[in-house]
């Protein structure tokens, strides 16, 4: 069986006046992701590393941050074109894997709403989306609660 594999980065800044969506699930917070979209930094980091395994680029590409259309757009519907996509060159999402680095809020609570909404766009099972999450001990931008980093990999399998 054919594999591929991709990693993705991202990291958006908090700020206040904006609210807190990981995974398409708007989370309790006092500030929110600035930037691009709705800025759901966990989708993007996805979305990166489903593109990279297939070496066809990066969201910047296909969803450029001055594009009108793309705006304050949902995340998960961006996921939903890149999915589409990824099936068009003919294979599937085998399994996700994420890290989300956060000194706050917690969110060891919203982990398994996050899969689930993630599963269910890229129409795959909860157990095949892996979301974690650390803090960064403190130390740098992260750890200074300036922003929120997620890594993410993606397997593909050829369908
Ligand atoms: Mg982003």
């Amino acid at each position: 069986m054919a594999l591929r594999i991709g990693n993705g980065y991202d990291i958006h800044r908090l700020v206040a006046g904006r609210p807190l969506i990981l995974g398409g699930v708007t989370i309790p917070y006092d500030r929110g992701l600035d930037g691009h979209s709705d800025a759901d930094v966990l989708t993007h980091a996805i979305m990166d590393a489903m593109l990279g395994a297939l070496s066809l680029g990066d969201i910047g590409l296909y969803f450029p941050p001055g594009d009108p259309h793309v705006g304050r757009a949902d995340s998960l519907k961006l996921l939903a074109q890149v999915k589409e996509l990824v099936e068009g060159k003919g294979w599937a999402v085998g399994n996700i894997d994420s890290v989300i680095v956060a000194e706050q809020p917690k969110l060891k609570p919203h982990i398994q709403a996050m899969r689930s909404r993630l599963a269910e766009v890229l129409a795959i099972a909860p157990d095949q989306v892996g979301v974690k999450a650390t803090t960064n001990e403190a130390l740098g931008p992260v750890g200074r609660q300036e922003g929120i980093a997620v890594y993410a990999v993606a397997l593909l399998t050829e369908r």
